[in-house]
């Protein structure tokens, strides 16, 4: 199996499944009870979010466990707005995850007034756009820090610096820039940020929500008081001692690994660009993930080539997973400017941890006899009249 979807998730690194087994066999404890087998499975609890803590360069008391990034995202923006009563408007970006975008959109149907910042062909927001759309108003930012469909990077610390210059707080989502760059709370001076376990081959069920000390935020899971009251349930033990595991993995190696995909992908982007005639590649060509590439194929259906690539066993996708079972095309890939039927025939190749040159050699075998095809079938005009 070739794996070329890490942006939908990443396989567990085998490590981390190993001292989940141990710890779902050993530590059953409920870590709010008071005797040693709970106190165990606290201290367990206690030793992840200081790994998480220190790989944002957060204290551990800024780090909240949650059910998923998703539910970081919203709890970053529904909690903000409601412990501000007084300011009713969101600013947020065109090209969120939908994590966002529709927790956006069902705060604006609950009468918050939201703006979403425009971005560039590449995916850049405009930074104009969002000074001008800060008022006295607005209750919070949110603009992720990478993009999972096209891998754009954001300016973030512009963003902050404009932001706090109107003292509006700041909400990055960092689910796709964990562990691929620099993502560290003290230096980007973001208020909160968003991650998630399975994105950096932890398990899935897992995020965390970083909550700068001091900013006012409401619950959005009332409860047992778990988690310093602010999200309430037994904790997802076994969950959060993976994603711990998963961190303390990153900060031996992503450095490493990160060089290592981004050869790769490069290889991988020059070999369709040269093999694969009229594709176009979507996202920006300096500040991105370099681990996700998007192309265009112009003339088919990025379903249909999916599929294909499926039967050789090459995974890959048609942009954000939480999205493809819908008829509309990606909100992303709008949003800098491709028309409908150029969306519909985009592909992402997200490399990751476990890719290898073989990988890379294999995609560039199939995929251009699969695109070559595809388009005879489709009876394709690389040059229409
Ligand atoms: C995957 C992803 C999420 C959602 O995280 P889950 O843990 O799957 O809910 C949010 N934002 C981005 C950018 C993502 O890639």
């Amino acid at each position: 199996m070739i794996y070329l979807d890490n942006n939908a998730t990443t396989p567990l690194d085998p490590s981390v499944c190993e001292k989940m087994a141990w710890f779902l066999k050993e530590h059953f404890g409920n870590p709010s009870s008071l005797y040693p087998l709970g106190r165990n499975a606290k201290q367990h609890i206690t030793e992840a979010r200081e790994l998480v803590a220190k790989a944002l360069g957060a204290s551990r008391s800024e780090i909240v466990f949650t059910g998923s990034g998703t539910e970081s995202d919203n709890f970053a923006l529904r909690g903000i707005l409601q412990a501000n009563p007084d300011k009713n408007e969101l600013i947020t970006c065109a090209i969120e995850h939908p994590a966002v975008i529709e927790t956006a959109n069902y705060m604006e149907k609950q009468g918050k007034k939201v703006t979403y910042v425009p971005v560039d062909s590449y995916g850049r927001i405009d930074l104009e756009a969002l000074q001008e759309a800060i008022t006295p108003q607005t209750a919070l930012v949110s603009v992720m820090q990478a993009n999972n469909e096209i891998g754009t990077i954001q300016p973030i610390t512009d963003i902050v610096q404009i932001a706090k210059r109107h003292g509006v707080p700041v909400h990055t989502d960092a689910v796709q820039s964990f562990g691929k760059i620099p993502v560290r709370v003290d230096r980007i001076g973001v208020d909160l940020l968003t991650v998630s376990a399975h994105k950096i081959y932890g398990p899935k069920g897992i995020g965390a929500l970083y909550i700068r000390k001091g900013t006012r935020i409401q619950p959005l899971i009332y409860g047992g008081h778990q988690e310093r009251q602010l999200r309430s349930g037994t904790e997802n033990t076994a969950g959060i001692v993976g994603f711990g595991e998963a961190v303390r993995i990153l900060m031996l190696r992503s450095d490493q690994d990160n060089k290592r995909i981004a050869r790769l992908s490069a290889r991988l982007k020059q070999g369709i660009e040269e093999l694969v005639p009229k594709v176009k590649f979507n996202g920006h060509p300096s500040e991105r993930i370099k681990s996700t590439l998007n192309f265009s194929f112009l003339g088919l259906e990025a379903e249909a080539l999916l599929l294909s690539l499926a039967t050789k066993n090459i995974y890959v996708s048609t942009g954000s997973a939480c999205s493809e079972d819908s008829e509309e095309v990606s909100h992303v890939l709008g949003a800098i400017g491709l028309p409908p039927e150029i969306a519909r025939s985009s592909l992402r190749l997200s490399l990751g941890r476990f890719n290898t040159e073989e990988d890379v050699d294999t995609v560039l075998k199939e995929l251009p006899e699969i695109v070559r095809r595809l388009r005879d079938i489709s009876a394709f005009d690389p040059d229409p009249a």
